[in-house]
Parts: structure tokens; C-alpha cells; sequence
């Protein structure tokens, strides 16, 4: 069948674009290219048979989503357009409700005025905020998200559960990721972050490499078996299969549903590290560091609700996750300009 999907040019979409490829299905990509590469989209079509047509636009555009969806007989949209910086969320709120909220109601109105009712969103475990018990599950509370970014999620999980409500022809499929990392094992295609990396893992990478001095580890002090931060680190590829696994499940399931994509182990950040050397095979220089605002201690996830209902669940772990990671790093020090 024919999908469409959004941000399909930045990290996470091009692996779902070739794992979309692989099951046989034609994709139409929407990418502004503000965060993605036209790179990505070469090189996967280098890794996958296929038929990829790419329109280069903005999800807020209503004019152009109509033409996209009179163009292509498309059946479902995975959505994952959209800006994901936590730090520029706080300098520039406007721009994330902007593009993620008012994006997604525009491609969710363009779509149901094609016919189109099935949808999978690309939401975060941040949603859950700061929670003293673990792991999370689908039901656990939500808390209050630490940015305007984990807000701007919140919010459009509102807005497609409304949505739900309102019309019974909507299959809509919120996938809650916790930390995505690795690669595809081809070290061809991976995540090439804009400027200084937020994250753990592609901070780390650029270390590893050479393009940042060291690591800094931010905080010590948390409540947490060695006093760092842990987290639920989840290979690319496995997210990935989960979005296929719930476009699948979404064709005879109506109505609005979430999975958290998680593998349910928490790793800490020296952890991390510890995993890192092992793959590199040399120490990484990192040094102790303040925590950083809005952080929490832990977070991992109970991915028991999509194994039950969707027959999925993540079976790749973190040393093979940086191992992949590693091969796409240093395959490509400066990412898709190498
Ligand atoms: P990414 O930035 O690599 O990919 C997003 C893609 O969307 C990019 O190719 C970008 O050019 C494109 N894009 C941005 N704004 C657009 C617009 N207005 N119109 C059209 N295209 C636009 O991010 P990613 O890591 O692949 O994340 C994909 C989705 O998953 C995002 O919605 C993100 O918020 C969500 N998510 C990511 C993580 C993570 O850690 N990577 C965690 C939880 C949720
Ligand atoms: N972290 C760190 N140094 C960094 C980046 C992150 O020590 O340069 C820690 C962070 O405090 C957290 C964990 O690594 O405990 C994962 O952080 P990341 O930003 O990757 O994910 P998030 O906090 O958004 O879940």
C-alpha cells in the first residue's frame, strides 16, 4: 500500500522509510529538510528496492498536503515531522506549538479530507514527566512535560484523542518513545544532529570521534544504583519495526490508542559509558558536570501493552545499539556532509 510519511528524511523516519520499503510498500515523503537530509533519502534507496516519491514542503502547508493526498491513493500517514529540540522549546515556544501542534492539525484535517483515517504519532515518554515509580505504563499518570517541546506532545495526543471521539473512522496510533539510539546496521544511514548534541549517545559518539573533547556527566547525585541518570535506550531499528507492527494493527482497530516503545531496562549513564569503551575499545574521556535543568532520575518503560496487542517488542540491547551507532559515526565523522 501506499504511506505517506512526514519528517520521513530526518533520524527515526528514514529507518521506518526503509523498513516501509523492505514489507513492499510504495512511500511518499514530506520533508522541509530543515533537520533532515536529502542525503538520507539517496541512501536509502541504495539499501532498499522501492518506490519513493519525495515532496519537499512544510506539514503546515494545507495546499500542499491536498495536492499530495489527490496525487497518491494513500492509506495511512506516519507522522514525524516536527521540531524535537527540548533546549530551543524553552528560547522558542512559539515555533513548537507552531509546527508540532499546528502541523498536525493541519495534516490531520487534510487527511480526513482525503478519506485518510489512519494515523501513527511520534510522541515521548516526557509526556510522563517527572514519576517516582517505574517502569511506566500506557495508564500511568501524566505529568507536567519539563519544555514546551514534551508540551507540544502532549497537546497533539489531545487533540487525536478529541479527534477520536468525535469520529469513529479514526485509527489513530500514539507510540510513546523513550530513547532512541544505533543505527542501521549498514553504518550507511543514522542520526547526524545539527550543531552541539543534546543527547547522551551522539554526544558521546562525537567524542569518540574526535569532534568534542569529553563527555560531561550531568550529575552524580540522583537517587539511582550508581547516582546517574537512567534511561530506557531503545534501538532505531526496533522502534522502526514497532511503527509497521502498529500501521498493521491500526487497519482493523479503530479508535485512539498508545504503546509505549521501550525495551523495559534502564541503563545509567556510566553505563552508557562503560558500553561505549567496550566498543570502541579505548577509555572515553567524560568529567563530572552539574545536573542539567528539567532532568529526571530515571525513566523506563513497561512495553508490555504493545507486545500484547501488537506482537512486538524490542530485541536488540544497548551494546549492540552503540555498536551500530559506532558504525554509522565513524563511518561518517561529520554525518551525511562526510
Ligand atoms: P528529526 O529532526 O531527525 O526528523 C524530523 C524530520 O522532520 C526532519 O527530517 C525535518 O527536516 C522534518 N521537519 C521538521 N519540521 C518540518 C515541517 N514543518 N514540515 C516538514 N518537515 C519537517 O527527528 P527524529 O529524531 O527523527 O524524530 C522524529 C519524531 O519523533 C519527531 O516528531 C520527534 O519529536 C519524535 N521523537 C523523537 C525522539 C528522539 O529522541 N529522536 C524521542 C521522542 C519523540
Ligand atoms: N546526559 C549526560 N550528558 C550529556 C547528555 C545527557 O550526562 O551530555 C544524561 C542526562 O542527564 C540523562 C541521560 O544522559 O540522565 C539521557 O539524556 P538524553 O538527553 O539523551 O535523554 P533525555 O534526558 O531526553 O531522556
Amino acid at each position: 500500500m501506499t504511506i505517506l510519511l512526514t519528517g520521513g528524511a530526518g533520524y527515526i523516519g528514514s529507518h521506518v522509510l526503509l523498513c516501509c520499503l523492505e514489507a513492499g510498500h510504495a512511500v511518499v515523503v514530506l520533508d522541509d529538510f530543515s533537520n533532515g537530509s536529502p542525503e538520507a533519502l539517496t541512501r536509502v534507496q541504495g539499501l532498499a528496492d522501492g518506490q519513493v516519491t519525495t515532496w519537499h514542503g512544510d506539514i503546515r502547508d494545507a495546499a500542499l498536503l491536498e495536492r499530495i493526498f489527490a496525487r497518491h491513493p494513500i492509506e495511512a500517514v506516519l507522522h514525524f515531522a516536527g521540531l524535537k529540540a527540548v533546549g530551543e522549546s524553552v528560547a522558542n515556544p512559539l515555533a513548537y506549538y507552531d509546527v508540532n501542534v499546528g502541523g498536525s492539525v493541519t495534516l490531520a484535517r487534510a487527511m480526513a479530507a482525503a478519506g485518510v483515517f489512519r494515523l501513527v504519532f511520534s510522541s515521548t515518554a516526557a509526556v510522563y514527566g517527572d514519576q517516582a515509580q517505574m517502569p511506566l505504563t500506557e495508564t500511568s499518570a501524566l505529568g507536567q512535560p519539563s519544555s514546551p517541546y514534551g508540551c507540544s506532545k502532549l497537546m497533539v495526543e489531545q487533540v487525536l484523542a478529541d479527534l477520536c471521539a468525535a469520529d469513529p473512522r479514526w485509527s489513530v496510533g500514539v507510540l510513546r518513545y523513550f530513547n532512541p539510539a544505533g543505527a542501521h546496521p549498514s553504518g550507511r544511514i543514522g542520526e547526524d544532529p545539527r550543531g552541539v548534541p543534546a543527547n547522551l549517545i551522539p554526544y558521546a559518539m562525537q567524542v569518540a570521534v574526535g569532534r568534542r573533547p569529553e563527555l560531561a556527566v550531568f550529575g552524580n547525585d540522583y537517587p539511582t544504583p550508581d547516582g546517574t541518570g537512567m534511561r530506557d535506550y531503545i534501538h532505531v531499528m526496533d522502534l522502526a519495526l514497532g511503527h509497521l507492527a502498529a500501521m498493521e494493527h491500526l487497519a482493523d482497530h479503530t479508535g485512539h490508542h498508545i504503546w509505549n516503545l521501550g525495551t523495559g531496562r534502564g541503563h545509567s549513564v556510566l553505563e552508557v559509558i562503560r558500553g561505549m569503551e567496550r566498543v570502541i575499545n579505548r577509555p572515553l574521556p567524560w568529567k563530572l558536570a552539574p545536573r542539567r535543568p528539567g532532568d529526571t532520575a530515571q525513566c523506563w518503560a513497561d512495553p508490555a501493552r504493545a507486545a500484547t496487542d501488537l506482537g512486538w517488542r524490542a530485541t536488540r540491547g544497548l551494546d549492540e545499539m552503540l555498536a551500530d551507532h559506532w558504525r554509522w559515526q565513524a563511518q561518517n565523522p561529520e554525518g551525511y556532509q562526510s
